[in-house]
């Protein structure tokens, strides 16, 4: 009888090749959930060490963490993490117009009309305040406030420590059996065919065999790219930045609830608070400005005694071809990179492990289920890519070379259609199983400057008054919530402050 299967024996054995966030978070998801039944293997390198960065999550992981049952105090304490309602976004429309994106819905919508249309009706009528007042957590960001609402009444994210954060769940994993083996992967044995792995082959000569690898081991895809020669598919064309530096200082002044994302002339810096000190870089484009002013810019736009040597890093955004290729899967930097101005990656690793873990093929790959696992994944990818795109097309800058750049490029053809829908019609639509909901959409393309040319005609159904007092209740009763809330800082303090 035909098979679709590559091969007869069960997966028994995982290796996971890397030990940087994808790494051991692959390693807590699967000690976690299948530890009894298979025996995983994590091979890194200290000396070779990780990049470093990742330290804004979105609220996806507070629902991975509790898949796997980590308590949210511990795992808060030992990161050093502070919460994160959002992104604040700083003269990215233009100079001084700041909007920021957060976590929250905005108003309450109508079955046949978003919120975003009866605001639009009350601000032709001169009835509506700030579009933020109508959302939970982007008032809550904008007066530095937070807490545990009951039935999670608060969306809410981590700002953590990236360093930390693979300590911790090294921990985790290796409670639940995962055999750490520090060491340098010096080549990688591919099976007759040459398209699947057979084994790992360390510095030292010893072999690490497995019936599943997964490779973690950051841009230099050791497995995938390097070994199995998977091609990249690179979006330089629409995302121009290939260049970051990121230096960590001392925390000064509150730990905000939010990320900052600062616009500069070629590109943009971010600011991430944590509990004992502030994660920065600069995100830019190597083809609009060069390291050394880059560089300047960053340490004159930062806060608090740099603690860190500033580092340059290089990437190309994009995407390997496939992700899961004969009997690996690539995962975090191996497998892409999109720029990290929406903090997705560490949502991709979460989503691709879900993902593995919902379909793991504990009898034997499938090809069927690699082309699936293949085809979601590159879903996934491609719409996170057109929102962040989003964020350079519509803009109203043309101050610099890299904004005039950005604002005349051709995008993608969804993206393209999903702003013009926007602009004639303020309707948007979201992809099934999409990660950015449709508010998001809505958030992001009015906080860059466009504005619907009409609204629904649901709008219309209210009278002033009605209208009136629909906004105000609302905007009324956030307002009373975010006062009830106590300060970022102080609940962080109490709830999960770090210890020493
Ligand atoms: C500038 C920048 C900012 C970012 N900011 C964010 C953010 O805010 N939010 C977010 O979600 N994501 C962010 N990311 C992405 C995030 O950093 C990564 O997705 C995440 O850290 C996962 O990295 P990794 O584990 O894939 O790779 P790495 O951290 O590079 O780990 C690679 C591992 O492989 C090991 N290794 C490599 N070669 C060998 C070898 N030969 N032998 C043995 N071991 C080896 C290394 O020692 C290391 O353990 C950012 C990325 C960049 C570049």
């Amino acid at each position: 009888m035909e098979t679709n299967k590559q091969e007869r024996n069960p997966v028994r054995r995982i290796v996971i090749a890397g030990g940087g966030t994808a790494g051991w978070m692959a390693a807590a998801a699967l000690s976690r959930t299948l530890g009894k039944v298979v025996e995983i293997k994590l091979v890194e390198s200290d000396e070779i060490g990780t990049v470093g960065v990742g330290e804004a999550t979105i609220p996806s992981l507070v629902h991975f963490h509790r898949l796997l049952d980590i308590g949210e105090q511990e795992f808060m304490a030992a990161t050093n993490a502070t919460f994160k309602l959002g992104i604040s976004f700083e003269g990215w429309r233009a100079r001084g117009k700041d909007y920021i994106h957060s976590f929250g819905l905005t108003g309450t919508d109508h079955w046949t009309a978003g919120f975003q249309h009866f605001w639009h009706k009350g601000v032709e009528r001169g009835l509506a305040g700030d579009y933020g007042d109508y959302c939970l957590e982007l008032a809550a960001a904008r007066e530095h406030r937070f807490g545990h609402l009951p039935n999670d009444g608060l969306n809410y994210a981590y700002h953590l420590d990236a360093t930390r954060y693979a300590r911790y769940l090294r921990r985790f994993s290796e409670h639940f059996g995962v055999e750490r083996i520090e060491a340098k992967i010096a080549s990688v044995d591919l099976e007759a065919g040459g398209k699947r792995i057979a084994a790992l082959v360390l510095d030292s000569g010893t072999r690490i065999e497995g019936d599943l690898f997964i490779d973690c081991t950051g841009f230099r895809s050791l497995l995938l790219g390097q070994a199995l020669g998977v091609e990249y598919e690179d979006w330089s064309a629409w995302l121009f930045n290939d260049s970051a530096i990121a230096v960590q200082t001392e925390s000064v002044g509150q730990a905000v609830p939010y990320t900052r994302s600062i616009a500069h002339d070629w590109g943009w810096q971010w600011r991430i608070p944590l509990q004992n000190r502030t994660g920065n870089g600069i995100v830019f484009s190597s083809r609009h400005v060069d390291d050394d002013t880059a560089r300047a810019a960053l340490l004159a736009n930062i806060e608090g005694k740099v603690l860190t040597e500033p580092r340059v890093i290089r990437f190309t955004p994009g995407q390997r071809k496939q992700v899961w290729v004969g009997n690996c899967i690539g995962l975090g930097l191996a497998s892409g990179f999109l720029e990290p101005i929406e903090s997705t990656s560490i949502h991709l690793i979460q989503r691709s492990l879900v993902r593995l873990l919902q379909t793991f093929p504990g009898h034997g790959i499938d090809q069927a289920q690699v082309d699936e696992f293949n085809q979601q994944t590159d879903a996934d990818i491609r719409q996170i890519r057109d929102f962040i795109i989003l964020h350079y097309k519509v803009t109203d800058r043309r101050d610099s070379k890299y904004w005039a750049d950005a604002a005349a490029m051709d995008v993608p053809e969804a993206l393209r259609h999903r702003i013009a829908l926007f602009r004639e019609t303020g309707q948007v639509f979201r992809f099934a199983n999409e990660l950015f909901v449709e508010n998001s959409w809505v958030q992001v393309m009015m906080g860059q400057g466009i504005h619907p040319a009409q609204h629904h005609r649901t709008a219309d159904l209210m009278d002033d008054a009605e209208l009136r007092e629909f906004l105000e209740s609302f905007r009324q009763s956030i307002a009373k919530t975010v006062a009830r809330l106590p300060p970022h800082e102080q609940y962080v303090r109490q709830y999960c402050g770090a210890k020493g």
